[in-house]
């Protein structure tokens, strides 16, 4: 697909989505925030579900967790322009909850078709829902933030690296600090060829959603892990 046509496609994809009711989350939303961002992007960033300000906007990353985002791509010489971000869930959960699991499930499908028509070369997971989703293991952000995976979504390989959740670094500095290294070493990553045998587990599959929802929930997804 080259540039158009894949803009065009995540386009007709947008609209699509705007009108989803497949979970119970469409009844109280002000509207499906698809994710925004550069559709020629080698760099995808996943987070968890819209807040307040991104249900009103219909932008992901808006509020104070999204100006330390920005901050942080600033670092590493980029803007949101050369990047797209997204959320595992399109609609805010009521009060900021966590996702629940047959949200993940009834949602997730958005996001695969999302990486699948972007082709990136490094999708950044952000904070524990992200990245247990993608991986497709259980194992929580504190033990594998900064770690690069190979995982296979959407028919393709994809390197995965897992980050601390910036509504965390602005709650500790230390966390803050993990950020921005770990966002340091994200040029790198770019520069690499892409994987090219695809890991047969493929991530997002429905069960793996019910584990990692179910694991998020034992622990409140403390954003950490
Ligand atoms: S959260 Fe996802 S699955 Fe649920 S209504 Fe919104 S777009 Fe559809």
């Amino acid at each position: 697909m080259d540039a158009v046509e894949r803009a065009a496609a995540l386009r007709e994809y947008a609209e699509q989505t705007a009108s989803c009711t497949k979970c119970a989350l469409s009844a109280g939303r002000t509207q499906v925030v698809f994710g925004s961002g550069s559709p020629d992007a080698d760099l995808v960033f996943v987070g968890e579900a819209p807040g307040f300000h991104e249900d009103q906007q219909g932008v992901p990353f808006v509020g104070q967790a999204g100006k330390l985002l920005d901050r942080l791509l600033e670092g590493i010489g980029l803007t949101r322009a050369d990047v797209f971000v997204a959320n595992v869930l399109k609609c805010r959960p009521p009060g900021n909850r966590d996702p629940q699991p047959e949200e993940i499930a009834a949602c997730e499908p958005h996001l695969f078709r999302q990486i699948e028509l972007l082709e990136p070369v490094l999708v950044a997971t952000l904070g524990n829902f992200a990245t247990k989703l993608l991986s497709g293991r259980p194992a929580g952000i504190t033990r594998v933030r900064g770690t690069p995976q190979e995982h296979r979504i959407g028919g393709r390989a994809v390197l995965v690296m897992p980050l601390f959740h910036p509504a965390a670094g602005l709650r500790t500095p230390r966390v803050a600090q993990t950020l921005r290294e770990d966002f340091e070493r994200i040029p790198d990553l770019l520069s690499r060829p892409a994987p090219e045998t695809p890991p047969v587990e493929e991530a997002g599959t429905p069960a793996f959603a019910a584990e990692a929802a179910s694991d998020a929930e034992a622990d409140q997804l403390d954003l950490f892990g």
